[in-house]
Order: C-alpha cells, then sequence, then structure tokens
C-alpha cells in the first residue's frame, strides 16, 4: 500500500513539474509578448520622430510659401490673364473694387513696371534734358485758371481710376494741383523760395539747405519724371490735408491703383522730405502693394528688392 502509495506523491511531483513548467511558459510568454509590444514600440517611437522631422521641415515649407506671399504681389506678378489677375489681388488684399477696374487695370498694372520705378532723390537727380515720353493731360487737374497739368498716360489714366474709385467713398472734392514739372520750372520754383527765405540766413548756401526741406533742388524732384501729382482739397498744400477723410482714404487705398504717398511722415530722414500727405507717385501696383503692405518708402523698396536682384 506504502509502494501503492507512492505513485500518486510522484504524480504530485509531476503535477508541481507540470505547473512550474506552465508558469515558466506563461512568464516566456508574457516576456514574449512584452517583447513584441517593445518592438512595436520603437517603431512608434521612430514613426514620431520621423514625424516630428517632417513636421519641423513642415513649418519651413510654410515659411518659403509665406516669403512667395511675402514677395506679396506673387499672384500679382504673373501678369496672364487680367480678369483672374483682379480676382486674384482682390481676394488677396482683400477689398474688391468698386468701379469696373477690366479697363483701368492694363494701366495701374502694367506689364512691365520697371519705367515706372525709377528712383529720384536728392542723391539721384535727373539729368537737365530728362522729359517723360508721352504724357496726356491730368483730367482731374483743379478748375481755378490753372495750366492743365501733364502726367505719363499710365500714371494719369491709373490716377482716373483711383478718382473714380475714391467717388465711389464719397471722396469727390480732390484735385490735381501739380503734376509734371520741367527741369527749368523747378529751377525757378527753388529760386524763388531761395530769394523768399534769404533774409533769414546768413549765407545763401544755408538758406537753400533750408528750402531743399520742402521743395526739390532741379534735378531732384520727382515731378521731373511725369508719374507725380500733388492732390488734395485745400486752397493750398498743407499737412492739415492730412487729417481730413480725403487723405486717409488715399493714403489706405493708393496701392490699389500704382500709387504710393511717397513722403511719409515716419520715412523724412530716409526720403530727405518733410510729410507730405498730397503728394503721389505713380510705381504700378505691384511694387506699391510691396511697399503698402511693408510700410516701405521707395528707398526702402530700392534696398530691399531691386538691390537685391542685382
Ligand atoms: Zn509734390
Amino acid at each position: 500500500m506504502n509502494r501503492k502509495y507512492i505513485p500518486p506523491k510522484k504524480n504530485t511531483n509531476n503535477l508541481v513539474t507540470l505547473a512550474l513548467t506552465l508558469v515558466v511558459l506563461a512568464l516566456a510568454a508574457v516576456v514574449f509578448i512584452m517583447i513584441l509590444v517593445l518592438k512595436d514600440g520603437r517603431p512608434a517611437d521612430e514613426s514620431k520622430s520621423t514625424s516630428i522631422v517632417s513636421a519641423q521641415s513642415a513649418p519651413q515649407t510654410d515659411a518659403s510659401s509665406q516669403a512667395v506671399s511675402q514677395d506679396t504681389s506673387e499672384p500679382q506678378t504673373s501678369e496672364t490673364s487680367s480678369q483672374t489677375e483682379t480676382s486674384n489681388y482682390e481676394d488677396y488684399i482683400g477689398v474688391k473694387y468698386k468701379i469696373d477696374i477690366s479697363q483701368w487695370e492694363q494701366y495701374i498694372d502694367p506689364e512691365d513696371d520697371t519705367p515706372y520705378l525709377i528712383l529720384v532723390n536728392k542723391t539721384n537727380p535727373l539729368d537737365r534734358n530728362y522729359v517723360p515720353a508721352d504724357m496726356i493731360d491730368v483730367v482731374h487737374t483743379r478748375k481755378d485758371g490753372r495750366a492743365t497739368q501733364k502726367m505719363v498716360r499710365t500714371a494719369e489714366k491709373a490716377l482716373e481710376a483711383f478718382l473714380l474709385e475714391a467717388k465711389e467713398y464719397g471722396v469727390t472734392n480732390v484735385s490735381v494741383t501739380s503734376a509734371y514739372r520741367s527741369y527749368d520750372y523747378q529751377e525757378q520754383l527753388f529760386n524763388s523760395y531761395v530769394n523768399q527765405h534769404l533774409s533769414k540766413f546768413s549765407s545763401r548756401e544755408e538758406c537753400e539747405k533750408y528750402v531743399e526741406t520742402f521743395s526739390a533742388r532741379p534735378g531732384t524732384s520727382e515731378h521731373q519724371t511725369g508719374l507725380t501729382c500733388d492732390m488734395h482739397n485745400l486752397p493750398s498744400a498743407e499737412v492739415t490735408f492730412a487729417n481730413t477723410p480725403e487723405a486717409k482714404w488715399l493714403a489706405e487705398n493708393a496701392h490699389r491703383f500704382g500709387f504710393i504717398l511717397r513722403y511719409p511722415a515716419d520715412k523724412t530722414e530716409i526720403t530727405g522730405y518733410s510729410y507730405e500727405p498730397w503728394h503721389f507717385r505713380f510705381v504700378g501696383r505691384k511694387a506699391a502693394t510691396i511697399m503698402y503692405e511693408n510700410g516701405w518708402c521707395l528707398e526702402e523698396y530700392y534696398a530691399h528688392i531691386i538691390e537685391n536682384k542685382n
């Protein structure tokens, strides 16, 4: 009986061994599963880090596309179909033209704007003989007996569109008091200012320096380009014009018609001229929009765009 009693013990031993084996197997299985999970986890981490890399490269793509759109008029730059260009431009700046712009577009956004980007200032004077080609009468010349002013055709047509749109916003009483001025006329104008103020200075040279802050020396006036006009609704050009709703509308919308406010209040050190809220210069819509958006004057536009291209 005792001997018979033994086998069950052996069986128990066997059962214990079996149980232990099962536990070991189960542990092995758990370890195996953990290894599998860890292995799965690693590729997941790797894919995460890949996605971080792509996320890092994504902003770069964004940045480059931003850079493209900061070229501002990238949408407007390629001048193929003017209708698409118009809607692109309107979408881009988020303002629609109230007037039918289609007939004006060729002027406000000329295919080649290079001739309209000419930089004239105290360090970049024009020759005495420089007379712009293709000038026409300025239809918005003030009707007070003065000679009908002249401007380069493209700029004059763009100005017509500008003031037509202005009318839609209630800006109805702004007129052009001065546009193209010849070298000789500018010379007379400058000399008359000098003579007028001469008594306040110890030398003519000093007086000329003073006059230069508000009147250009012959050759350094933008008016000689035929791309510029002075327009306002006051008896004579004064800084107080800036406070009128008309001046504010003109300044805020000039770029849509290819114009810039050439001598802004905060750029006097760069332009060399005091604030002239009445003096508008045609440069074409692409450049005007870039300058408007970046808050650049023409000299800064040259520094950022033109000189970087060369
Ligand atoms: Zn002017």
